[in-house]
């Protein structure tokens, strides 16, 4: 760390575990990252022997993927403090926005699978906690091609309900429809935590949420999607026609009511990508201050001009209120027993602006090698402007939340 961090009161432990992640970070992550960013086809991302089954196989040889699963499925929940669970999220942010996606909700279908009281669901929570290997991957299967900020802000108008639906007939649900090619891990996931649209008339609030394996008869993918920034992060739609999805499947049948008695509690998907990009802002930060400290104009090196001085002071202001937010709003979630998905959402409208407008600046003081290849902060930039869109577009975001103000 190029300047002083205020994390003095981290115990040894916490310290170990943030150390442990931000090497896995600089030294598998971040090349990764980089060599898969730089791949022309996305087809090659997912190619078999290509460095992204690297990360995923060293991530879970860490048990980096075990920490949202109780110790009743081999987890280690109970036993993480949330400060560390901060950590590891903010060093992955770090290294690279895209992968810590992909690994990040390569475990949410069977993280809900916890939810369920039935044994086959249960033991593939326990069957994802055990596989070292990755050959269970998971998906989030929620926009449509019609359907994008909907989700967050269709409430009740069926003219926002869900194209892709379900019918319950008997003990199973026949589904029909598709979703986006924004599917993150879509063209590699063997199972989808996939929203249904059960109750038209309710619009968005008449769906209900399955985990739907994806080698059932009915359902097939879209070719990896090309794309701007997080380029590592692969995506693609998937296709259900007459799936014949078990009922016990539809582990939340009613999203109202789940919503209502507060959701499944722990972090809101936008919590953690507020600290993620809170790290990504930083690595942004921390590539600027390197090159200015190295490259000579003027007889010095750039840092000593003062607009540049002030330009990085700006930004370390910047990248340090993101964080903090980011921290108190994670903190609060993870010890409040109740997450404020208000304050999670204003962390990640508040991190992705920060990422980019840093990463921005950050170009800038580049000159014109922030525009070339051969420096990360291009990157950086791509993948930043990614973020003010996923996980629902931020002027969306600070709509949902000035309604509640
Ligand atoms: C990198 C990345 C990863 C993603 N990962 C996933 C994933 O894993 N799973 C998944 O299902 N999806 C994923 N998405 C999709 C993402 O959630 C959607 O892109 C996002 O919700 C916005 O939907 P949209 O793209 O259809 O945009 P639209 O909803 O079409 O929005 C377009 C514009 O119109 C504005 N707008 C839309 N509706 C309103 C309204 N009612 N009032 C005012 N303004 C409005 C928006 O603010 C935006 O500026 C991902 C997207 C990206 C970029």
């Amino acid at each position: 760390m190029p300047y002083a961090d205020l994390d003095y009161q981290l115990t040894e432990e916490q310290k170990a575990m943030r150390d442990m992640v931000r090497r896995f970070g600089a030294e598998v992550v971040r090349p990764a990252g980089i060599e898969l960013d730089n791949l022309a086809d996305p087809a090659e991302v997912i190619a078999k022997g290509s460095s992204l089954w690297d990360v995923f196989r060293k991530f879970r040889k860490l048990g980096l993927h075990k920490r949202g699963f109780s110790k009743y499925f081999g987890g280690m929940l109970e036993d993480l403090d949330p400060m560390s669970g901060y950590l590891i999220t903010e060093e992955l942010g770090y290294a690279d926005a895209g992968l810590t996606i992909s690994l990040g909700v390569s475990g949410m279908p069977f993280a809900y699978c916890q939810l369920s009281p039935n044994p086959k669901l249960q033991a593939l929570a326990r069957a994802y906690v055990e596989d070292e290997e990755a050959n269970l991957i998971g998906c989030w299967g929620i926009t449509e091609p019609d359907h994008g900020s909907d989700w967050g802000l269709g409430g009740e108008d069926p003219k926002c309900a869900p194209s892709l639906r379900g019918v319950l007939k008997g003990d199973r649900y026949i589904i029909n429809g598709q979703k986006s090619a924004w599917v993150s891990n879509g063209t590699i996931a063997t199972h989808s935590t996939l929203h249904v649209g059960l109750d038209h008339a309710r619009g968005m609030m008449g769906q209900g949420i399955a985990i739907c394996p994806l080698d059932l008869p009915g359902i097939s993918r879209g070719k990896p999607l090309d794309k701007i920034g997080q380029r590592p992060l692969n995506q693609g739609e998937i296709f259900c026609e007459e799936v014949e999805l078990p009922q016990e499947y539809m582990i939340i049948p009613d999203y109202a009511k789940f919503i209502g008695a507060g959701g499944r509690g722990g972090q809101p998907p936008m919590s953690g990508m507020a600290v993620m990009f809170g790290g990504l802002a930083k690595a942004a930060l921390d590539e600027a201050l390197r090159y200015a400290r190295e490259r000579i104009q003027g007889g010095v090196p750039i840092f000593e001009h003062k607009n540049i001085k002030l330009k990085l002071f700006e930004m370390m202001m910047q990248v340090e209120a993101a964080r903090s937010f980011a921290r108190r709003m994670y903190l609060y979630n993870a010890e409040s027993g109740a997450a404020s998905m208000l304050h999670s959402m204003m962390g990640k409208w508040l991190s992705t602006e920060t990422a980019f407008k840093v990463a921005s600046e950050a170009i800038q003081i580049f000159g014109g090698n922030g525009l070339s290849k051969e420096y990360a902060i291009e990157k950086i930039f791509r993948d930043a402007r990614a973020g003010m869109i996923e996980d629902g577009v931020n002027e969306s975001l600070a709509l949902a939340v000035a309604d509640q103000m």
